[in-house]
């Protein structure tokens, strides 16, 4: 597993995926053979997060070699973000109760000895202590060892889903404040109320094929209780009518400027904006720090090279650039920033997530009806 810095990495990473393991992906991918064996799973998250390449121009690959039939469990995945994203759109209040709630556990929490061992990875389930340290030194970990890890965490360890949150923003390459924060709500049973996921021995031997014993675990927790119901804040998402010549503020979410729907729309200066820890609530490890300031300067570099005046500044320095639109942060650390300076900009949404979001009032396999007509309404076709 090799998460290079670069489009160029995410194009390699695509095609081979694509061209070596797609047609095995549905009867595999919840298999976690380790960190040494990853080709049954496309680890391209780290470059979707970040808009390095976008969902439209994976699903669009996938179809040049399957139909959408053979195709549609990977469609399916790669749109689940898409649906996570446009939930949390249509309530923000859950990201920032989270952050709300997490200040109030990071000080209950500060001195508990539970809480050290396990993020130093020195429980008493062996499992566990090894996804503590493949997170730490790839900053990945396979889908299904997230659900186990997120449920041995909140059942077992019995420590709050809120820190185990933080703690995968922290290390995740690929960390999303609504895939990670719905994730770890939807394990602890408070997503879809009522139903938690419980990881088990059985099924952790079985899809790590047994490379792990002495699996001890609550098997039979009741799902977590949280009262609160979220109502949905209807939200246009709509783009101005005519986009005129003006700075444009690109955030982490979107480093692919050059296969955005805005590619051929004139703007004075492209700026890249780089958020360090100083302005964020979940503080990152300084190598997912290092990674996302690769990726930004990857875009600097190729925007450069197709002669478009671009410059990476600070988050802090966005308060001086006047007349400008910003491509849409999402619900998150950027969009947070802006909110709480008081900062006033013109967002411009890509077409994906107009179509998609809408469709995001209610569960994911609601939204799993239209993906026909959102994938035929974009074009997307080989
Ligand atoms: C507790 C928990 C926390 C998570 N935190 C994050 C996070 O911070 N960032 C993040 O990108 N994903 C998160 N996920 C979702 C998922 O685990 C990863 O997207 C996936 O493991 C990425 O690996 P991959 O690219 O090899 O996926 P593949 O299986 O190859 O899937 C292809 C693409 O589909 C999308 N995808 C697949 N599964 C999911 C899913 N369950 N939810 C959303 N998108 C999905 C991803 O963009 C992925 O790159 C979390 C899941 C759980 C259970």
């Amino acid at each position: 597993m090799n998460f290079g810095t670069s489009r160029a990495s995410a194009i390699e990473n695509l095609n081979r995926f694509v061209d070596q393991n797609l047609f095995e992906y549905s009867r595999l991918r919840n298999f976690d053979y380790g960190p040494d064996n990853r080709s049954n799973i496309s680890c391209l998250s780290p470059y979707i997060t970040h808009g390095v390449i976008s969902e439209l121009e994976v699903i669009k690959k996938s179809l040049s070699k399957f139909s959408f039939f053979k195709n549609e469990k990977f469609i399916q995945e790669v749109l689940w973000r898409t649906y996570w994203k446009g939930w949390l759109e249509l309530r923000p209040n859950v990201w920032t109760d989270y952050l709300n709630e997490l200040k109030k556990v990071r000080e209950e929490f500060k001195d508990n000895q539970n809480y050290k061992d396990a993020i130093e990875g020195n429980t008493n389930i062996e499992c566990f202590n090894e996804w503590i340290k493949e997170l730490k030194e790839t900053n990945y970990l396979h889908n299904h060892a997230r659900m186990w890890f997120a449920s041995i965490w909140i059942f077992t360890l019995d420590l709050p889903w809120q820190l185990g949150a933080e703690f995968f923003m922290k290390h995740l390459y690929d960390g999303d404040a609504a895939s990670n924060t719905l994730g770890w709500r939807w394990v602890a049973g408070i997503q879809t109320k009522g139903k938690n996921y419980l990881a088990s021995e059985w099924n952790i031997k079985k899809f790590t094929n047994n490379r792990f014993s002495n699996i001890k675990l609550n098997e039979n927790a009741p799902p977590k209780v949280f009262e609160k119901t979220y109502t949905i804040i209807k939200q246009d998402f709509n783009n101005p009518q005519n986009i005129e010549d003006k700075n444009l503020l690109i955030f982490e979410n979107n480093l692919s400027f050059e296969i955005t729907d805005f590619q051929n729309n004139k703007f004075k200066k492209i700026y890249l904006i780089s958020n360090k820890n100083e302005n964020r609530s979940l503080k990152l490890s300084e190598k997912v720090v290092k990674f996302k300031s690769l990726l930004i300067e990857d875009q600097e570099q190729r925007l450069k090279a197709k002669s478009i005046d671009c410059k990476v500044i600070d988050i802090n320095e966005i308060k001086k650039i006047e007349n400008c639109y910003a491509l849409y942060p999402t619900v998150g650390e950027n969009l947070d920033y802006l909110n709480l300076n008081n900062i006033k900009i013109d967002f411009l949404y890509r077409k994906l997530d107009q179509y998609s979001w809408q469709y995001c009032n209610k569960g994911f396999f609601n939204f799993k009806n239209y993906i026909p007509k959102i994938i035929s309404l974009l074009k997307v076709s080989s």
